[in-house]
Order: structure tokens, then C-alpha cells, then sequence
């Protein structure tokens, strides 16, 4: 598959689409614009790529809706080499979008066949995320906290106390927490012990499950 002036012309579209939603980071704007999300979906749904919609990539899983993606990076407030960990690659639509934005990327996916289709796609279309992991998000990467921020893209039950662990003080954790529906949840660690809480409105994510498969 290719990226061609009509992908570009759509992705122009969706972007306008975005921002009258009331996306206003000029720098999420740039990346959705910059990327070509067809090459994310299965080949039967290139023509829907940029509608703003959720669609399968595979193992019962989806790629968020670029409002979902739009609104879950401007919460993140990314700046140039944030060291960045994603809970859920998936698609890895997400990770090229916090790559593109200069973010050192470093992402968690439970699903093998996933974790192995997005770790030779991303290179191929030249985004190089730090570190692409298979395993279970719920433990984060102890290995290489603290994190400026972590992004999750499943629906979790509760927060995982792992991911508040390994967050830099500052730093911003967005996660959709609930079980059939997900209330948008920004943490920001102020001290050691202290996080302040945002909830942010209703969304709906696959769920953020145990352990690898
Ligand atoms: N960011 C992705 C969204 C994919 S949907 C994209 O842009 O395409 C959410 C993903 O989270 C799925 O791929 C699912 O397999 C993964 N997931 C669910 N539970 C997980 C866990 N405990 N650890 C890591 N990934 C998980």
C-alpha cells in the first residue's frame, strides 16, 4: 500500500474534523496529519481509514478512533524526548503518533501476533520507538522508569499501582478507567505520595486484560 494526494487530502479533512471537536494542539494536529493511518488498518478497510472511527486490527482488537487518539496524546502535554510508555501498542497507530511528535516511545502489547506485525511495520515506514515489548502492561516497565508520561489504550478496571510507581513526579498518567464504559482518568504525580485526579468524560476501549496470549 501506498500514501497517496488523496490519502493526504483526507487526512487534511479529518484533521479539521478533529479540531472543530475541539482538539487544539497544533503538534497532535501536525502528527495525525503527517501519518498514514491506512497502512495501520486490515486491507478491506483502507477506504475508512480516515473516518473518525474505531476498525479491527486483528486478535479481536481495535485501532481508536483518531478522536480518541487525538484527545488521549493532548491530555499527555508531549514535549520533544518526553520519555513516553504506551500500555497497549496494538496497531502501533498511537506509538507513531507520540514518535512523530518527537517522544521517545516505549510500548507494551499482550497480544504476540500484534506485538510481532507492529514491530516490523513501524520500521518499515522509518518510526523507531525506543522499545517495543510483549507482556502484560498491568506490571508497566520497571526497567526503564521513571516515565514523563504514560498512556494507557485499554480499558482498565482499576489503575494499576506499577504505572503510578513509575511515573516522574510531574509527570501525567492517562488512563480510560471502568468496566463496560471508561471515565477518561489524567493523573498528574505532584509529590512522592500525592496524585491529582482529572476525570474527563466517557469512552469506550477494548479492556485492558491479564497477563500475555
Ligand atoms: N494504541 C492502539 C490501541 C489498540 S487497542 C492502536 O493505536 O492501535 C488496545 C490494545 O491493548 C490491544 O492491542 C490489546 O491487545 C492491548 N492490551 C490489552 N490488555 C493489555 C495489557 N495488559 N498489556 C498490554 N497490552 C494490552
Amino acid at each position: 500500500m501506498k500514501d497517496t494526494n488523496k490519502h493526504q487530502g483526507l487526512r487534511n479533512q479529518l484533521v479539521k474534523l478533529l479540531s472543530q471537536k475541539g482538539i487544539t494542539d497544533k503538534n497532535v494536529l501536525e502528527a495525525i496529519n503527517k501519518i498514514p493511518r491506512h497502512l495501520f488498518l486490515e486491507s478491506g478497510f483502507e477506504d475508512f481509514a480516515y473516518q473518525d472511527k474505531p476498525f479491527p486490527i486483528g486478535a479481536g482488537q481495535t485501532i481508536s478512533q483518531p478522536y480518541t487518539v487525538a484527545f488521549q496524546t493532548e491530555l499527555l502535554q508531549v514535549k520533544k524526548d518526553d520519555k513516553i510508555l504506551e500500555i497497549g501498542t496494538g496497531s502501533g497507530y498511537q506509538t507513531a503518533v507520540l514518535c512523530v511528535m518527537g517522544a521517545k516511545v516505549y510500548s507494551v502489547e499482550r497480544q504476540n501476533e500484534l506485538f510481532k506485525k507492529t514491530s516490523t511495520l513501524l520500521p518499515k515506514m522509518g518510526i523507531r520507538p525506543k522499545h517495543l515489548s510483549f507482556g502484560d502492561g498491568y506490571k508497566g516497565l520497571p526497567n526503564y522508569a521513571p516515565f514523563d508520561s504514560i498512556i494507557v489504550t485499554a480499558g482498565a478496571p482499576f489503575i494499576p499501582q506499577p504505572l503510578m510507581a513509575q511515573l516522574k513526579i510531574g509527570g501525567r498518567l492517562v488512563i480510560p478507567v471502568g468496566e463496560d464504559v471508561q471515565v477518561m482518568t489524567l493523573l498528574i504525580r505532584k509529590t512522592e505520595t500525592q496524585f491529582e485526579k482529572h476525570e474527563l468524560g466517557d469512552f469506550r476501549f477494548v479492556p485492558l486484560l491479564e497477563d500475555k496470549n
